[in-house]
Formats: C-alpha cells, sequence, structure tokens
C-alpha cells in the first residue's frame, strides 16, 4: 500500500472551517512509519476534468467566483482542487500497475456533482478517476465509506454502463439524498448511532452486489467522519473497528484504491491506519 501524499494539501485554510490542513498532518503522523509515502507535486491535464465536470463549473472554480459559504473559493483554490484531482489519478496509474494505493489529499470531492460544487468539494477526485479506469473498458466498483451521502458521485455516474456506485451513510444528514437505490446507485441510509455491528452487516449485503456485478476494480471514498468523536456525523464507529471493515473488504480480492473524503474528529489518523492495514491484508 503506497500512500500518495498531496503536501499542497497542508498550504492552505480557512480560517474556522473545519475541513483543515490539520486533518492531512494527524493522518500523514500516524502513516508515516507503516507505509510507503510517494510525496506528490504534479499538476495535470485539464480535460481529464472536462471529460467529468461542464465547463461552467471548471471556469467558477478556477475564477475564484462564489459557490457557497461550506465551500469557500477564491484564485488560489483551483490550484489545489486541481492537485487534489491529480493525486487520485495518481492511485490510477498505481491500480492499473497491481498496486495498491491511498490518496492523502484534501480538498475533497465527492459532493462534487458535474456541474455543481458545494459540501467543501470542488471538483470530484474519486469521479474522475474511475471515469479515466472507465476508459480501458473495465468495471469499476465504487464503495462511498463517507458519513454523508456522495450526492457528486452518483450524479456523475448514474445510469453509465460498466459502473456500480454503493453508499453506507447517515440519514438524515447533509445533503439529505441516497435515500433508496435508483438504477446503478445502492444506497444504505442508517440511522445516527450506528455502530460496527450494523455496518458490518450491510457489508455483508455489499458483498453479494459485488459479486453479482463482478468488477475488475474497487474505488473507496474513504469518510472518517462515520467515527463516534467526529464532530459532523452521528455514526458510533471507533478507530480500531476500521481494521475489521478493511479487513472484509479486503477479503472480497478485487484490486482497489482509496480516496480521502472527510473526517474531522481527533481519532481520524488511527482509523485510517487500520483501515489501511486491513485493506492492504496485513
Ligand atoms: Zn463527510
Amino acid at each position: 500500500m503506497k500512500v500518495i501524499y498531496n503536501f499542497s494539501s497542508v498550504k492552505y485554510e480557512f480560517s474556522g472551517h473545519p475541513e483543515s490542513p490539520s486533518r492531512i498532518k494527524i493522518i500523514y503522523e500516524s502513516l508515516k512509519d507503516k507505509f510507503e509515502i510517494e510525496e506528490y507535486s504534479q499538476g495535470l491535464d485539464y480535460e481529464e476534468i472536462l471529460k467529468v465536470h461542464t465547463r461552467d463549473l471548471f471556469e467558477k472554480v478556477k475564477n475564484g467566483e462564489f459557490i457557497d459559504y461550506d465551500t469557500p473559493n477564491n484564485k488560489e483554490m483551483f490550484r489545489y482542487a486541481v492537485l487534489s484531482v491529480g493525486s487520485a489519478l495518481k492511485c490510477v496509474e498505481y491500480l492499473l500497475k497491481g498496486e495498491r494505493s491511498f490518496s492523502l489529499s484534501r480538498p475533497p470531492g465527492h459532493h462534487a456533482l458535474k456541474d455543481r460544487a458545494g459540501g467543501f468539494c470542488y471538483f470530484n477526485n474519486i469521479g474522475i478517476a474511475v471515469n479515466k479506469i472507465l476508459e480501458n473498458g473495465k468495471k469499476v466498483l465504487i464503495l462511498d465509506l463517507d458519513v454523508h451521502h456522495g450526492n457528486g458521485t452518483e450524479d456523475i455516474f448514474l445510469d453509465r454502463e460498466n459502473v456500480l456506485y454503493v453508499s453506507i451513510h447517515q440519514s438524515p444528514l447533509y445533503p439529505g439524498t441516497g435515500l433508496k437505490n435508483i438504477s446503478n446507485s445502492y444506497n444504505f441510509p442508517l440511522p445516527p448511532g450506528t455502530d460496527i455491528k450494523t455496518y458490518m452487516e450491510k457489508l455483508e449485503e455489499i458483498e453479494k452486489i459485488l459479486k453479482d456485478f463482478s468488477p475488475d476494480y474497487l474505488a473507496i471514498s474513504l469518510g472518517l467522519d462515520t467515527l463516534d468523536t467526529d464532530p459532523l456525523g452521528g455514526f458510533a464507529l471507533k478507530w480500531s473497528d476500521f481494521y475489521e471493515i478493511g479487513k472484509k473488504i479486503y477479503s472480497w480480492g478485487v484490486p482497489l484504491f482509496v480516496v480521502l473524503e472527510g473526517g474531522y474528529g481527533p481519532d481520524i489518523g488511527r482509523a485510517c491506519r487500520e483501515f489501511l492495514r486491513g485493506v492492504d491484508g496485513r
């Protein structure tokens, strides 16, 4: 398991915003002695972004236009948003070479729709990465483990061939979507207080969906806001539960990569480490 560390992630901050550089620092500290770290700083071809997002949204982010109060924008944000996409695309390179990797990067992406940014997200990092894999004619299952529903990722891949979107998330909670299955999107909304027992039962159901679909690759949106100590989410997972979750996913035997989404509490570092150990079969 290689960790793609996008170190531009720690270079910007909006005062008082929960989506802060300290998230990345906490996780980095927890991973640096356990995993191979590769620093990432390249740019990318903007065409990759425009294959998934509208020109209007692209220009809006680029020009630093107002998005919403949760998703502050300025002229510098574009570069950080682009680098976060690039970090996820780096994972695809490793995936196609047969190596597992994790994109340790912000801003997150799963709330970015084709034509709309929001929810701390500018461009849909995992969406752009998965789109790249689909171009190679492969089948991908996207597993979204953030406590919030990934409305952006669902929007991007709805009705598309060779891809399934599967999400376990809290309801009611932002953004209020993902209440039922539609087309190739499988949603598992769960109440506040959901613990590891219920969570693992849902993963058993997802295992059946995965076996029927038989994907070539698994793309994971890892949100660490399912932790009991998270200030934004209401699930009751302990940091030590993340090993079991990772191990279960590893048992499916599908080559995978992982992209960071949310997670705002004090335990995100060790939860991330345990999850990655699990999906790495350690
Ligand atoms: Zn979230």
